[in-house]
């Protein structure tokens, strides 16, 4: 397979095939990202895109899942990105669900037709990032869209019949703003009643924005502890009626998964257990 430079997928994506239609992402300035410092956002040539597609055929004929990189694939033109899922169905037809990141930017350049089109050819989830539901935070994170405009696209992903898999950062207020970006991303969530959110904990990559931030004695990271209450915050005022809630990334000081609303009270005593020192996070 053609893939270049850093590749980034969701951890629930670890096992999909991963065919690369374009490089880096659209916007590339959020503060905190260091997903593709080496790249700037590149349609990728339609016959590497093809001669992938052919070797997946013949290499991964067990793999049901195709995850399209980089960042922002579905901001590549709407007829490419028709094509890609047809020659998908045509060449893998095992393979059962395609997914894609999708940016609020992005999206707002399809329309409502455009999204049901890609969902009847295959593609069956976007992962958005919120990061958080706080616009102060958004707007100091450089995220280049604000709350209200992630929610209704990602409403209006979720009105294609596609998966919204939302994406949140613990950490990302600071400490100055940590329980109100907490509260402000479970409000965010609630609005939005994704299929799915995944609750990440911010680490700071050297040479980005934020990174030198901190340095500079800008931003304060939360500390482990600090994290953990900023994620009971979140998890106390989430609202969701029918998600399963990850928060079970690498970077996680208290990793679970949860069936939201069933499993939220348990997984508030597991947080206040961590807080009291009756469970090590
Ligand atoms: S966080 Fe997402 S939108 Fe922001 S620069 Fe990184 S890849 Fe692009």
């Amino acid at each position: 397979m053609d893939l270049q430079g850093t590749v980034i997928r969701p951890p629930s994506e670890a096992g999909s095939i991963l065919l690369q239609v374009s490089l880096g992402c659209t916007h590339n300035k959020c503060t905190f990202c260091g997903a593709y410092p080496d790249k700037s956002f590149t349609i990728k040539d339609r016959w590497t895109v093809s001669n992938d597609i052919r070797f997946a055929a013949r290499n991964f004929r067990h793999i049901r899942k195709v995850f399209l990189c980089d960042g922002d694939a579905l901001s590549l033109p709407q007829k490419l990105v028709e094509s890609i899922l047809m020659e998908i169905r045509e060449t893998l037809p095992w393979v059962t669900r395609v997914a894609s990141y999708g940016s609020a930017n992005g999206l707002r350049r399809k329309s409502d037709a455009e999204l049901r089109r890609l969902r009847e050819l295959g593609l069956g989830m976007v992962y958005m990032g919120l990061e958080s539901g706080d616009d102060v935070v958004l707007a100091a994170m450089n995220k280049g869209c604000d709350v209200a405009s992630i929610v209704k696209q990602g409403k209006r992903i979720m009105g294609a019949g596609l998966k919204l898999n939302v994406t949140v950062i613990n950490g990302l207020g600071g400490r100055k703003r940590s329980l109100t970006h907490a509260r402000e991303t479970a409000r965010a969530l609630n609005r939005l009643q994704p299929q799915q959110a995944a609750a990440l904990s911010l680490m700071l990559i050297p040479g980005t924005p934020l990174a030198q931030a901190q340095k500079n004695g800008e931003f304060e990271l939360p500390d482990p502890m600090e994290m953990v209450i900023e994620l009971r915050e979140m998890v106390a005022g989430l609202a969701l009626e029918r998600s399963l809630f990850l928060a079970n990334h690498s970077s996680n000081h208290m990793p679970f998964r949860a069936r939201m609303p069933r499993d939220r009270e348990n997984v508030l005593r597991t947080l206040d257990s961590v807080l009291d020192g009756r469970i090590a996070p």
